[in-house]
């Protein structure tokens, strides 16, 4: 499709949020609508993930819509072909595949408040819409080691999301950095190709066992034929995940059963003390995403891996440098090729500093002393008519990120509405709505295991604020985003300006 000079919904990305929105403002009849991607293909992280064992760590029935439920998972953790497949079909199902302008990026997309529409530059034009719906997600950034050197190294070295299948790994060298979710999947399947492999561990993660199952023909025939029992299932370990709410949000403590799981989980992996403990977490569990593998522990344990724990000091152009702490020795590990599993952007994301809002600057200067706030996690007082899936404070560590952009989207289809039924021309939130929901939001935060386990994470940004996850239960949230609510919002009456004009 060729991207349109006018249009009312512009979407941003096409992974299982940009998707979901497009399906269910189609649904409205909201079908003047167009969803950029700045890759070749649909599938956000799905996509872009195609590391070695990549899979979902949450169970695969909750890595489908609740409107297009899929029976042919054909495991309980379901490898990232299969997810990515998925929403390619949904796409093509739904007609979406037809509406995504591909290969073109966002630069900058500004608010007219004359016009009462965004001005958007991307790399294959401009395009003026009416409403601007992020779906670039908290996890689609690749974070890069800031390490002395890196630039140097002359062997391949690539991000676990950028994974360069061309780099053959057998009988090589090779270096993992991080052990975060990425890390602990990758490390198992290179441990058995590699010749030699140095897992550069900062913090020891909590990894517990997981209960991981192939669906037997029959059980797959079931779900497929009995749409009251797929429901069930997927209902029933929708409540089984929430169960970790409590001890997240309210009380660590609660975490010690999962905490004896992981640490039995280890001691079953890994019989040397030595090496036990230098792999044993020293945080609560749960402040840092909790991890979960059946082959992490044994591939540390075997004879071609080294887990070094020392700090790198720097690359070189062929080996990785740690420093001894205690001696301050040096020690030079050689390697052919070196994947970084070292994250993602979360809390500043690129995004933030293409989106100029009412007063002309961006979502990103707009967050510059606060950190990133938006209301109910969607809508920004001052940039009207934008709505952020997985906006700030909606991700969670439990649970799959489905469950939230459904409900954000049952909130932008109800804006949408209220808007056509009361000839409104923009919506922003009250400043005073988001400031009271944020307050109320991190003092819930306070007592949190995120913010009070003994950890530094991806969720909070450099100034240690949590501004990515939601400090409640899902459903919790989706309660407050199931209806629209207008009085929380400044709005104007739509004008009739030639832009609107020609987007109408
Ligand atoms: P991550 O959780 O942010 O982990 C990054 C790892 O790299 C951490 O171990 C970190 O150490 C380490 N690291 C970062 N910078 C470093 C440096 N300069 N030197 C040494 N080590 C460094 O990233 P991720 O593993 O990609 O996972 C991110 C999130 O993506 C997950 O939490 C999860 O939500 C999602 N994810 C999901 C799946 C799934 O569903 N299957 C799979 C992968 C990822 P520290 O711990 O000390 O910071």
């Amino acid at each position: 499709m060729e991207l349109p000079e006018h249009v009312d919904h512009l979407i941003v990305g096409s992974g299982f949020a940009g998707i979901c929105a497009a399906i269910k403002l189609a649904e409205d009849g909201e079908t003047d609508l167009v969803v950029i991607e700045r890759a070749g293909d649909l599938g956000g992280t799905w996509r872009d993930n195609t590391y070695p064992g990549a899979c979902c760590d949450i169970p695969s029935q909750l890595y489908s819509f609740s409107f297009a439920r899929n029976p042919e998972w054909t495991s309980s953790y379901s490898p990232q072909p299969e997810i990515w497949d998925y929403l390619r079909r949904i796409a093509d199902e739904y007609g979406v595949t037809d509406r995504i302008v591909f290969d073109t990026e966002l630069e900058r997309a500004t608010w007219d408040d004359e016009a009462q529409v965004w001005r958007c530059r991307t790399s294959s034009g401009d395009v003026v819409a009416k409403t601007l719906v992020t779906g670039t997600g908290g996890l689609s950034e690749p974070r890069l080691p800031d390490i002395d050197g890196v630039d140097t190294f002359q062997g391949a070295l690539f991000h676990s999301a950028r994974w360069d299948h061309s780099v053959d790994l057998a009988g090589k060298r090779v270096a993992v950095i991080g052990t975060g979710a990425s890390a602990i999947q990758i490390v198992p399947e290179v441990q058995q190709v590699a010749a030699h492999l140095d897992v550069y561990q900062r913090t020891a993660p909590w990894v517990i066992p997981r209960n991981d199952r192939r669906y037997p023909r029959l059980e797959r025939l079931a779900l497929r034929h009995l749409p009251a029992l797929a429901r069930l299932y997927r209902t029933g370990i929708y409540w089984a995940h929430e169960g970790y709410v409590p001890a997240f949000t309210w009380q660590p403590r609660l975490g010690a059963p999962a905490e004896k799981a992981a640490l039995a989980n280890l001691r079953r992996g890994i019989t040397d003390p030595t090496l036990r403990a230098r792999v044993t977490p020293h945080f609560q569990l749960g402040c840092k995403r909790v991890l979960r593998s059946n082959t992490y522990y044994p591939a540390l344990a075997a004879d071609n891996v080294d887990l070094v724990a020392d700090p790198i000091a720097r690359i070189t152009p062929t080996a990785v440098v740690t420093v001894d702490p205690a001696t301050s020795q040096e020690v030079e590990h050689p390697v052919d090729v070196i994947v970084v599993a070292t994250g993602f952007w979360t809390t500043d994301q690129p995004v933030a500093e293409r989106v100029v809002g009412r007063e002309g600057h961006t979502l990103a200067e707009e967050w510059a002393g606060t950190g990133m706030s938006a209301y109910k996690g969607t809508t920004v007082h001052g940039f009207p008519n934008l709505f952020m899936l997985t906006g700030p404070n909606t991700a969670q560590g439990h649970t799959s990120v489905v469950f939230v952009i459904e409900s954000q989207v049952a909130y932008l289809r109800d804006a949408i509405r209220t808007m056509r039924e009361r000839g409104y021309g923009a919506l922003e939130p009250r400043a005073e709505a988001q400031r009271r929901f944020n307050a109320r939001l991190q003092r819930r935060m306070r007592r949190t295991v995120w913010s009070r386990g003994g950890c530094m994470s991806w969720y909070q940004d450099a100034q240690g604020r949590i501004t990515t996850l939601w400090p409640r239960s899902t459903f919790t949230l989706r309660r407050i985003l199931a209806r629209f609510d207008a009085d929380a919002y400044d709005v104007q009456v739509a004008r009739p300006t030639p832009d609107r004009e020609a987007v109408a």
